[in-house]
């Protein structure tokens, strides 16, 4: 499978410059975009389901890639246990923070450290 936005990649040829992106992506989520950010995918199908959803998409297509992984400008805080870690891409497995890029396939964007999308990891 090829990466959707693996073209956006900084250490390769770029098409598109990943600051930019960066830049709409704050703009479409700042302007109110509204994302699927409330279901979160816990589970093992919940997040194939996700991540199948955004294989599926055209690659230029980012507002429905943000909406899909449920984009937020803002960590999530689950609700229940007290001991819960906040999820935020800075405390994220897919999260390289030098870039800072988010490496999960299905996404390849670039994130800043206090976003957050129901995919997130540990
Ligand atoms: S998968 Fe992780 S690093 Fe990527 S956008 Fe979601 S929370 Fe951020």
């Amino acid at each position: 499978m090829v990466p959707a936005l693996a073209h956006l990649r900084p250490r390769e040829e770029t098409i598109i410059d990943p600051s930019t992106v960066l830049v709409q992506i704050e703009q479409h989520l700042a302007a109110g975009l509204a994302t699927d950010w409330a279901t979160r995918a816990y589970t093992d199908v919940a997040i194939h389901v996700v991540r199948e959803r955004l294989s599926q998409l055209p690659p230029n297509d980012l507002q429905a890639r943000l909406v899909v992984a449920g984009f937020t400008l803002a960590p999530f805080v689950p609700d229940g246990d007290a001991d819960d870690i906040e999820q935020s891409c800075a405390t994220c497995m897919y999260f390289d923070a030098h870039r800072p890029w988010c490496d999960l396939p299905e996404l390849m964007l670039p994130v800043r450290a206090e976003w957050s999308c129901i995919l997130w990891r540990i």
